[in-house]
């Protein structure tokens, strides 16, 4: 199948030629003449599997044929995304594929100024690509209207019920037309995506292009062993001995990453850059610049700040602490091996994360293969520790309800601004609400110690 099988404009077959696609992928195959016809889709495809395409090309195709009718402040089409760096993945990917195209667009998040965001959909624009967070204070500021809203889109829906954001979907959906267009993106298909997707999907074409939650075929995987404490020195020799020219590398907090960068530089003399949830939206989008453009040779990253990157041919991603949910080792390999690459994910793993190791071969329902690396083969006599549990990471935890909880109040912190007036707690008012109570609870028992 070729692209100019799929029923796309003029505009749009010029700008997939200068990008140099020839074929376009099976998703892409499925999806763009189902969204063209006005079908909702569930579409189970990782990342990698060119799935941005394969929704944003339909919907440009869509609104270049329908007259907009649109007021001040109202949208055609909102795509959510869990966090920013998808948000502006996606909205590249718009404007690569549309610059042929004459529509507005534009990407909204937090950590940055809200009232240029309210400036610009005042206007009236025609594609919204948000966090969840954001949009809801724009809101809550009377700042957008839903009532053209043509169609939906969930990208990474999976990530976004990881973080907690169900409740602001839920919020989000209240004020959008029930007549509408929904493609709803998943790279696993859990049963919480299942159930969202029955409330609401009407006659979904259901999509699948990868087997259930197997990662990329092109990920050549491997694990070594090696002890906690002799990890950072490992990882230097690789990246030396095998002239790693640009690799990504996970691990588990802030702290951690700033830690590694600063190790590498000092005593690998290797150039590295770190992205976390505490750098500023400034200094993360020039970390990825550098990465990109090869002028550092390492990006240092967390989960929630490597979801949704895309870098072009990245060779080499390195599990330097292996993840405590399964999914997420699937979405962080998944960032080599992307349309038709190939990749290599390295694994360090030390003793304490040998169980994490366990869930992931069980989700991904194999053994990745363990090869020994002489030099820094562990030392029998160390015995396992238990996994700190960190702020904002996800520790398997019996205690479901807390551990929704945490997750919720440190992703909101990465996605958005506190509240800062009546208006944005109105919207927001049950998790204040929650707050409010909880501080209550406290005050009551430290009044009851005094006595
Ligand atoms: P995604 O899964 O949307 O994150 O896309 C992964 C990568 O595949 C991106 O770098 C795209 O530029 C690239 N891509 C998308 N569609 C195609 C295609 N038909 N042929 C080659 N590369 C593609």
């Amino acid at each position: 199948m070729k692209f100019t099988d799929l029923g796309l404009n003029e505009s749009l077959l010029k700008a997939i030629q200068e990008q140099g696609y020839s074929i376009p992928t099976p998703i892409q195959q499925q999806a763009i003449p189902q969204i063209i016809k006005g079908k909702d889709v569930l579409a189970t495809a990782q990342t990698g599997t060119g799935k941005t395409a394969g929704f944003t090309l339909p919907l440009l195709q869509k609104l270049s044929q329908t007259e907009p009718k649109m007021q001040k402040k109202q949208i055609r089409v909102l795509v959510l995304t869990p966090t920013r760096e998808l948000a502006l993945q996606v909205a590249q990917s718009m404007q690569t594929y549309g610059k042929h195209m004459s529509y507005r667009s534009t990407v909204i998040f937090g950590g940055v100024g809200i009232n240029p965001q309210l400036a610009t959909i005042r206007k009236g624009i025609d594609i919204v690509i948000a966090t969840p967070g954001r949009l809801l204070d724009i809101v809550s500021k009377e700042g957008i209207d839903f009532s053209n809203l043509e169609t939906l889109i969930l990208d990474e829906a999976d990530r976004m019920l990881d973080m907690g954001f169900i409740n602001d979907i839920k919020k989000l959906l209240h004020l959008m037309p029930k007549k509408k267009q929904t493609l709803l993106f998943s790279a696993t298909f859990s049963k919480e995506i299942k159930k969202l997707a029955s409330a609401l999907l009407v006659n979904p074409v259901v999509i699948e292009v990868a087997r259930e939650n197997s990662a990329t075929k092109q990920v050549n995987q491997v694990v070594h062993y090696v002890d906690k404490d002799r990890k950072r020195e490992l990882l230097s020799q690789l990246i030396k001995t095998q002239k790693w020219e640009q690799v990504l590398v996970f691990v588990r907090t802030k702290h951690g990453a700033n830690r590694l960068t600063k190790q590498l530089e000092e005593y690998g003399g290797i150039k590295a850059v770190a992205i976390h949830g505490n750098k500023s939206q400034g200094s993360r989008t020039k970390a990825l610049k550098s990465f990109k453009e090869k002028e550092v040779q390492v990006l240092v990253a967390t989960d929630i700040a490597a979801r949704g990157i895309d870098i072009d041919k990245l060779p080499y991603v390195v599990n330097y602490e292996l993840p405590n949910v399964p999914e997420d080792y699937v979405h962080r390999i998944g960032r080599t091996g992307r349309a038709g690459a190939e990749g290599k994910a390295i694994s360090l793993v030390c003793i304490d994360e040998h169980p994490l190791l366990f869930e992931i071969e069980k989700f991904m329902k194999m053994k990745i293969p363990k090869v020994d690396i002489e030099a820094f083969r562990p030392d029998p006599t160390i015995k396992p520790e238990k996994i700190q549990k960190q702020r904002g990471s996800k520790v398997k935890s019996t205690h479901k309800k807390s551990k929704h909880k945490k997750q919720q109040s440190s992703q909101t912190k990465e996605q958005t601004k506190k509240p800062k007036n009546d208006t944005i707690a109105k919207a927001i008012g049950s998790r204040l609400q929650e707050k409010l109570d909880r501080l209550e609870k406290k005050q009551k028992s430290q009044n009851k110690r005094k006595k």
